[in-house]
């Protein structure tokens, strides 16, 4: 129930983030309305985790579904805000919310603006990821992943694509393009070995064998990178596909080369390993070469949507240097560098606070914090009767339906009993017309 000394809060953004913030604020008896690009809530959990992923995938849908159970929450998908949104944020600000919590993930895409990155056949991660997971509009797009691929990039997100284009496209080739050694890939073996099987084994061996050289210039041997990929090998799934997989270590792509628009190879450059600041760095050697490949997936992260409305630098929204309300010793506080002064009554969490950091169980737990810092701050207001009404007036103005908890709950009953009728362990609608149709929103799909 709503607290005499309640206050009235938005929270944008119904992934991990912004659902745990937003149950957070609930439970302190505040009013809170959560707004959602996507139709259904979940986020990366629901449109990022690899599809077959079951049990963890449902495991979390119950848990957002028993969040969006607090009547205090009110949940409202398909409506984006920001700049270019349904709503901005002064909209938000006019409508009574006295904070904002921005928990809207990382949506921009980071570019190393390389010649060819508009080439057909050139992707960035997360619309790959979002169109096998079938979030609308991705995935309605067209991919053309041709017949081999390259993924720059050494963490799980590269495991998951590979596993998608070994499983699902079955390519002929895909080399996991690695801009330092073995040593240093991010995957941890648990993915590996969903793709493990594929490893071309010869051809890891001679490039490690490749590398050495320059991996013994820095003290290092073969041995721990050896052991990151293999050992998942006692756990490997079973082979899929033909596919084989492979290694480019101590590689970065210089540009993307192609024919009527189309990508037909990527141009590289060897590096070798410098320390710098304690840490291994990659430095280009000058020495260049092709590899022949139809496709090119950049899986380097993401940054937040710079066209969002607030102050963006390095790739993340700027934080309050000097937090009012740290959390952990963490600014959760938006900051506008350029008038050096902060922005009051805007706090960000998950990746909208750091940009692809970690999984479900940080973005839940920088969620719960960054609604921490909310509710300090909210101390320091008087208490709000929040106008509902208003905003759900505001909504039916939009020239798009509105989604509520209660459509949530059967569109998720039809996609279940879809399920059941063709036999799967799971069934997504590909679009949101068709979302809108089985909850009754929209006319017959043809
Ligand atoms: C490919 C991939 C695989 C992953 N696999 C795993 C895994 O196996 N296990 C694991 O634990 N973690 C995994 N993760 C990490 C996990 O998904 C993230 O840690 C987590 O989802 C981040 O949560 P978040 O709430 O900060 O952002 P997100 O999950 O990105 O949620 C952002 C939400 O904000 C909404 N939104 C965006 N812009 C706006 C706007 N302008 N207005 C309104 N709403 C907006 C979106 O619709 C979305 O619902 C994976 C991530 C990726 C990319």
């Amino acid at each position: 129930m709503t607290e005499p000394n309640a206050h009235f809060v938005a929270v944008i953004g119904a992934g991990p983030a912004g659902l745990f913030g937003a149950r957070e604020l609930a439970n302190q008896g505040n009013q809170v309305v959560l707004f959602n690009r996507d139709i259904k809530p979940g986020g990366l959990a629901e449109y990022g985790i690899y599809p077959e992923k079951y049990t963890m995938k449902e495991g979390l849908r119950k848990q957002f579904n028993q969040i969006l159970d607090n009547p205090n929450i009110t949940y409202y998908g398909n409506v984006e805000i920001g700049t270019h949104g349904d709503l901005s944020l002064d909209d938000l600000r006019g409508l009574g919310f006295q904070a904002i919590l921005v928990t809207a993930g990382a949506q921009g895409t980071k570019r190393l603006g390389l010649p060819g990155e508009d080439l057909s056949g050139v992707y960035h991660a997360k619309d790959v990821v979002y169109f096998y997971n079938k979030l609308p509009p991705f995935s309605q797009r067209k991919f053309s992943f041709g017949r081999r691929s390259a993924i720059i990039g050494a963490g799980n997100v590269m495991v998951d694509i590979a596993r998608f284009l070994i499983r699902d496209i079955k390519v002929d080739e895909v080399i996991s393009v690695v801009r330092r050694g073995p040593g240093e890939v991010n995957f941890t073996k648990e993915e590996m070995k969903h793709i493990v099987a594929n490893l071309d084994v010869n051809a890891f061996e001679a490039e490690l064998r490749r590398v050495l050289p320059a991996l013994q210039a820095v003290s290092q041997g073969s041995d721990i990178g050896r052991q990151k990929v293999l050992d998942s090998l006692s756990k490997a799934d079973p082979k899929f596909s033909d596919t084989r997989f492979r290694f480019e270590f101590l590689t970065s792509p210089i540009q993307m080369l192609g024919e009527k628009g189309m990508l037909t190879q990527m141009e590289v450059e060897d590096n070798v390993l410098v320390l710098k600041d304690g840490a291994l760095k990659a430095r280009g050697t000058g020495n260049k070469r092709m590899l022949q490949v139809d496709s090119v997936i950049f899986a380097i992260g993401d940054q937040v949507d710079a066209s969002f409305g607030l102050p963006v630098e390095a790739n993340e929204f700027v934080k309050n240097p000097a937090p009012r309300f740290p959390v952990d010793g963490r600014s959760y506080e938006a900051y506008d560098p350029a008038s050096s002064s902060l922005i009051p009554d805007i706090f960000m969490g998950g990746w909208s606070r750091q940009a692809s950091d970690g999984l479900v169980g940080l973005a839940r737990k920088d969620g719960t914090n960054a609604s921490k810092a909310v509710s300090q701050f909210l101390q320091g207001l008087p208490a709000a009767q929040a106008d509902l009404a208003a905003v759900a007036s505001r909504l039916k103005g939009l020239p798009k339906p509105v989604i509520t908890k209660d459509e949530i709950r059967k569109l998720e009953a039809v996609e279940i009993s879809e399920a059941e009728k063709r036999g799967l362990p799971e069934f997504k609608f590909g679009s949101n017309e068709e979302m809108l149709q089985a909850i009754g929103l929209a006319a017959a799909v043809s």
